[in-house]
This record gives C-alpha cells, structure tokens and sequence, in this order.
C-alpha cells in the first residue's frame, strides 16, 4: 500500500438521529473542501461557525468547521471536520456536496489506515481503536485504551529489542567462526536467551487475558440431560433465556447468553446434553455441543453428588489451556450448604440452580477466571491474531534455544530468531501483507 492521493470522507457518528452529526474529510483536498465552504482558507485547530451550502446555494445547515493541517491530525493528512446537527438526512445530503466538490466516501477503517500507513499508529494501536467501539465492558474500554496509548506495542518493542540483541550477538559468533564454539557455549548466550524467552511467555500470558477482555470468556455448560444446565444459565442471566423444561434432551440447540460479570464480559452456552442417543436431532446437538466444548476457555459440567465420577468419564480429557468446574447441582434436595473446594478433576462448587444459594461461589470463581487470576487493572485489549504471532515467537525461540544449547548450530538458532522477529513485526504492522492489512481494516466501521 502506498500513502493516499485521493481525499476520503464519511459520516462518523452512529447511524440515526442524535443530536450532533460528524463529517470527516481526510486528504489533499479537504483544505480546499473547507474554503470553498468558508469562502475562504480555514484556520488550522480554529472553530469556524459557518454555513454550509449546496451546489446551488441553498443552505444545508449551520455547522462548525475544524480544520487539522498534516501532519497534525488523526490521519496525518488535511483534515476537515464538519460539526452539523444530527440529522442523517442533513449528513447525507453533506456527504453528496464534498463528493461534488472532489471527495469520494471512504471505505470501512480508511482513516485509520491511513493513520497507520502515516507512522501515526501502529497496527495494534489501531486494532485498539476498533476494540475500544465495540467494548462491551468499562474494563475492556479502560484495556483498549491502554492499548492505544502503546501499553501493548510498548511490551512488543520491548521484546523486539531483546531479540535483536541476541541475533546481533549470535550472528557476530558466527562471523567469526575460529571462536564460534567459545561464543556460542557462554552462561551470557544462554541467560539472554532466557531472558527472552521469558519476556515472551509473560508477554504471550497477558495477551491470552487481553483477549479475554476483549471477547469475553467462553464458559460452556455441558452435563447430563436434567442436570440443570438450562436452569444453571438462567440463574446466571437472571432472566428466562432459555428454556427450562423438565423433559430430557430439550435443549437441542445451543443457546449463548452475555452477561456482565464487574466489568468483564461472559459469553454462557448453553449445549444439549452430553449422553448416547438414537434421535437424528438430538445427536446433532450433541455433536454441537462437543464443537462448543472445544471452543471454552472454560468448562461447567453440572452434575450432582452421585454422578460426577460417572460424567467425568463422559466427558473425557480437558483441553488444553481450558479450565474445568464441577458444579454439583441441586444442593437443595439434599439439604446439604453451598462449598468450594479443590479436586483433582477441577474445583467443584456446590449449588441449587432453582434456588440460587451457592450461585455466589460459581459467580466469585468465574470473574477470578476471566480476570486471569489477578487484577484486570493494567491489562490491555489483544486479538487472537497477537497470540498466535506471539506463539509463533515462543516455538521459534524453543527451537533456537535446541540448536544452541543442544548442538551449537548458530546458523540455524539465527535463523529460527530471524522468524521470530518477523512474527513480532506483524503484531506492530511493521512487516504486514497487504491482504492482512486488508483484512484487519475492512473490519472497522465506516469512518473511523
Ligand atoms: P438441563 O437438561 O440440564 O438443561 O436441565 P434443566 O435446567 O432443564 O433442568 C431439568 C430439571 O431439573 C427441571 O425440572 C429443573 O427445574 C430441575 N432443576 C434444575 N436445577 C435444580 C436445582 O438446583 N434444584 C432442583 N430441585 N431442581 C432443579
Ligand atoms: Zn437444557
């Protein structure tokens, strides 16, 4: 992608009525959008109130007009801003005037990716601009922000460094190769190898939790039929999402709730039971249900005192990296009190779906999860897409360390390093496809 030569624009407040509409203009034409308006040249970073008329004269609205010279702006181009009332009628017929007068609309995410492809972001700062519109939740606005601001590309330049370091200290071992062995065999090699390769699984730990905050936490609820997973998500939703029914094998679908839980957001599934079934419908929600499982961050299996042995063993083996609860279900037939406590299998909380005693112990252990065990201030917002670049980093790294250690091949450990310094450039964008540019900015919303 090479730097815009055409001017964009498009209307950046929400859709339907408010009481202020946004017009943005980026390019090299805006200046002279914002004269022809003004009749004469705006100032730069001054509010002029002014009139904003059509082709033939006649009024549109009274606007204020803000002018941004380049490079001091969002995008880093010229930029007009138009501050009109919020009607869409009154923005559209605007749009169609700057058009006229040499813009075109712009596409989705087009500012920002100018401001990236400008130097005035980096790919993740802008991916944080995304994430802060479409928070869900004050904590995973208060981490996009973070990430704005650099928190997380910060933490990446950081790691970038480090990693230069030892590929420069490595690749000069190998040029001088009558000392390579001596060089290669130091306690320093290794200590800034693991130095590295512990930034990156501390790195890689809060960009797992950054995106978290971001998408949520995975919870399914999975057990037998009439275990009361329906009513276990009702419970938690507080509200009749889905249905309750004391006839087996109902829930044939998934269901998926969103609740708020401080500030973090949990996306609940409910699936069908997990049991052996004849019904061509029922297997295929049961099928569903083993999909969604493998999806979870982490596992409800609601059971009750009798059968947890039994559903573990229908359950099988955890994922990995997934967490796993054992919810003893209808404490308040057996009159027995609500507990936590550790088992090899996973914490067990014991509750009443019904009756909701015990419901604080699932919801405590639920927000320590999506918090990452410790406190969600600090974090930042991340994607899915950093936490594979920073695996990718991580399984380089592992192999370098095995040629270097294991067999003082400095090629080779230089080499699994130069890979691993180009899967951290694709988190800031400095090393980036067009197609990944592409893909990330067409999913941002028209005009930001
Ligand atoms: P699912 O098939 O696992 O989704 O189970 P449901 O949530 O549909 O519940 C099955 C039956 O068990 C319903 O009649 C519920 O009212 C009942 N049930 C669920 N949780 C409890 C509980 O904690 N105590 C009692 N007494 N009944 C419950
Ligand atoms: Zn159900």
């Amino acid at each position: 992608m090479t730097p815009a030569t055409d001017t964009i624009a498009a209307i950046a407040t929400a859709p339907g009525a408010g009481g202020i509409g946004v017009l943005r203009i980026s390019g090299p034409g805006a200046r002279a959008i914002g004269a022809a308006f003004l009749d004469r040249n705006p100032r730069p970073r001054h509010a002029h109130y002014t009139a904003l008329r059509d082709s033939e004269g006649a009024l549109i609205d009274r606007a204020i007009l803000l002018y941004f010279a380049g490079p001091y702006s969002f995008t880093g181009e010229d930029v007009v801003e138009l501050q009109t009332h919020g009607a869409p009628v009154v923005l559209n017929m605007l749009l169609r005037r700057v058009c006229e007068m040499g813009a075109r609309p712009a596409r989705a995410g087009e500012f920002s990716e100018r401001a990236f492809l400008n130097g005035k972001l980096d790919l993740a700062q802008a991916e944080a601009i995304a994430d802060l519109i479409a928070s869900q939740s004050e904590a995973a606005a208060r981490a996009a922000m973070r990430s704005l601001e650099g928190a997380f590309s910060d933490r990446v330049n950081a790691l970038l460094a480090l990693l230069i370091e030892l590929r420069v200290y490595i690749e000069a071992a190998i040029d001088f190769p009558e000392e390579e062995i001596d060089f290669l065999d130091t306690q320093e090699l290794r200590d800034r190898l693991d130095a590295v390769r512990l930034t990156t699984s501390q790195l890689l730990t809060q960009t797992r939790r950054g995106v978290r905050l971001t998408d949520g936490l995975h919870v399914v609820i999975t057990g037998r039929p009439n275990a009361g997973k329906s009513s276990l998500l009702n419970a938690l939703a507080a509200q009749d999402r889905a249905i309750v029914t004391p006839i087996p094998g109902t829930t044939r679908d998934v269901l998926r709730e969103s609740i708020e839980l401080d500030g973090v957001i949990l996306t609940l599934v409910d699936t069908a039971g997990l049991r052996e079934s004849g019904d061509v419908v029922e297997l295929e929600g049961i099928r569903r249900a083993r999909r969604e499982l493998e999806r979870a961050d982490v596992a409800l299996l609601v059971t009750d005192q009798d059968h947890i042995a039994a559903d573990l063993a229908l359950l099988g083996p955890p994922q990995s990296g997934q967490t796993r609860l054992l919810i003893c279900n209808k404490i308040d037939l057996s009159g027995e009190l609500p507990a936590v406590a550790e088992t090899p299998a996973g914490l067990r909380i014991d509750l009443s779906a019904k009756t909701h005693i015990g419901l604080d112990l699932l919801r405590t252990a639920l927000r320590r999860l999506a918090a990452g065990g410790d406190s969600i201030n600090g974090a930042f917002t991340a994607r899915t897409r950093h936490v594979v670049a920073l695996e990718q980093v991580a399984a380089r790294l592992a192999a370098a360390e095995l040629a270097l250690v294991h067999r003082r091949a400095g090629e080779l450990a230089a080499e699994e390093l130069r890979h691993a310094q180009r899967a951290l450039g694709e988190l800031t964008g400095e090393f980036s496809s067009d197609d990944l540019l592409g893909a990330i900015f067409s999913s941002f919303c028209i005009g930001k």
